[in-house]
């Protein structure tokens, strides 16, 4: 599963962090995914589930903040909530965008317990 394997990789980042700082224990990690990185919010979160397991963050609370995507669009300049990459500018119809926030993935915070 796709999304275990991120899991891992972020419970190995929040760890490394949080041994920098001498801690002890995770209380709590938030994440930023946006709704263009292609993970399932619902698998990342069961993975994270068990991928805690004997690690910092076994009794931490973990939340995931869900980063609506939004595209602006390279002919009219209209700005827009976007659902999938190839969406077409609701204003006029323009295939071309930059996104301007949606893929992300993305530790926001972590609170630890430091002796
Ligand atoms: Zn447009």
């Amino acid at each position: 599963m796709h999304e275990f394997s991120i899991a891992m990789s972020i419970i190995e980042i929040a760890e490394a962090e949080a041994r920098k700082a001498d801690a002890s224990v995770i209380n709590e990690l938030v994440l930023d995914v946006g709704t263009l990185s292609g993970i399932e919010f619902y698998a990342l979160d069961t993975a994270l589930e068990m991928a805690v397991k004997n690690t910092l963050l076994e009794n931490a609370r973990i939340m995931i903040n869900k980063i609506r995507a939004r595209a602006h669009c390279t002919d009219c300049g209209e700005e827009y909530d976007i659902e999938h990459v190839f969406d077409a500018c609701p204003k006029c119809g323009g295939l071309y965008h930059e996104l301007l926030c949606g893929k992300e993935l993305q530790i926001k915070s972590l609170v630890v317990d430091v002796p």
